[in-house]
């Protein structure tokens, strides 16, 4: 197949990546089926060209310039196999997540619910094992189809082989390895009560909800969720900046001690996951603004740009975050979108 028809040069990404940096793609294209991915793989790989894949650009740090081929998931595809107790819901890469999530709940699909408003496509969602108010990815996901550029063949993940971990996956631990063109999920017609929404309660308790249904929940999340982050249309921005950081108990206990305010929530047997948007708040970023970016000033948790800056100044801006954070609690933070590219 011949794809170079589809390739642009010098393709301006500024508006591809939610931060909104300037960014330029020594080469682009846009892939609505695989095969087109793997020509367009067979493309890079005979130019000797590195592959950068992209979505919607909600999770990553965009360098000024990006050598190689950046390839952007465009597949659609919605397949809905209904049995008694479930359903499987298999979506390509390029489905908008958010739209799928706010469809599922108009068909009384529940599963998602929790995750409406999470920027970005489907195909992005495995890599980094998405969650929210106390729903991961990796608790609805069946399959995932990918194209193995090393072997240059199309293989299926079990939700095992995934590997899930907190915004972690074999897909982010393996950069550029595996290129997802497809996802399913197992969703039910039956909402799971036992799940509770703690931080959605103040939004249920003013609208007298008592028993809140997958619709009231999916609006919740959406309502409490604008109320909270900074819309990416309006203010450049990647949402979490950086990871809850998990630390053993004991530490738990020791900065307990020295900050019986500190937030925290029970991780695996043995570990407390810390929230490091208060971590940065005692640091007193809240707020702060260092000429083109800054701390969001509802949630610390969220790096801004204004507009007009570049990459370099919010990695400095996290930088010093993450230094005083450490000079403070003796605890590292890591960043949760990836440098694009990672190499
Ligand atoms: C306002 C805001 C709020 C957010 N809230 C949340 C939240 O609550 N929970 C949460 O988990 N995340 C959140 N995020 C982060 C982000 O939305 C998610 O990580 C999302 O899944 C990224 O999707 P994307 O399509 O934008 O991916 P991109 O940013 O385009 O890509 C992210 C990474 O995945 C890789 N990738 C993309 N597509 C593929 C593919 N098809 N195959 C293989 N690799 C691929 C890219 O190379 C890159 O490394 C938020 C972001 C913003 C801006």
């Amino acid at each position: 197949m011949d794809i170079q028809h589809k390739i642009h040069a010098d393709y301006p990404l500024q508006s591809a990546n939610t931060l909104g940096f300037p960014c330029v793609a020594a080469q682009f294209i846009a892939i609505e089926s695989e095969a087109e991915l793997v020509a367009a793989v067979t493309y890079a790989q005979q130019h000797q060209l590195p592959i950068r894949v992209l979505s919607g650009g909600s999770n990553v740090l965009m360098a000024p310039l990006i050598d190689g081929l950046v390839i952007r998931i465009d597949i659609m595809c919605q397949q809905v196999t209904e049995s008694a107790d479930s359903i499987s819901l298999a979506l390509g890469a390029g489905e908008n997540w958010h739209e799928t999530v706010r469809w599922c709940v108009e068909q009384g699909y529940s599963g998602i619910e929790s995750m409406g408003l999470i920027p970005g496509r489907v195909g992005a969602a495995p890599v980094q094992n998405i969650g929210a108010y106390g729903t991961e990815l990796k608790n609805v996901l069946t399959k995932v189809r990918a194209l193995d550029v090393a072997k240059g063949c199309f293989i299926e993940f079990s939700n095992n082989d995934c590997e899930f971990a907190y915004r972690d996956s074999v897909f982010k631990r393996l950069p550029g390895r595996f290129i997802i063109t497809e996802v399913t999920l197992r969703l039910s017609r039956v909402q799971d009560s036992s799940i509770r929404y703690a931080a959605l309660q103040n939004y249920f308790d003013q609208h007298n909800i008592t028993q809140p249904d997958m619709q009231q929940i999916f609006d919740a999340v959406c309502a409490v969720r604008q109320s909270k982050l900074p819309d990416p249309a309006v203010l450049g921005n990647a949402g979490s900046f950086f990871k809850n950081p998990v630390i053993s108990e004991s530490q738990y206990q020791q900065l307990k001690q020295q900050w019986p305010e500190l937030v925290a929530y029970p991780d695996a047997p043995g570990f407390m996951k810390l929230a490091a948007g208060w971590l940065i708040d005692q640091c007193h970023w809240k707020g702060k603004r260092r000429a083109h970016v800054g701390v969001y000033e509802k949630q610390a948790l969220v790096l801004v740009h204004f507009g007009g800056g570049e990459l370099q100044e919010l990695l400095q801006l996290a930088n010093d975050i993450q230094a005083s954070v450490y000079a403070a609690f003796n605890v590292n933070l890591e960043m949760e979108p990836q440098l694009f590219p990672m190499t």
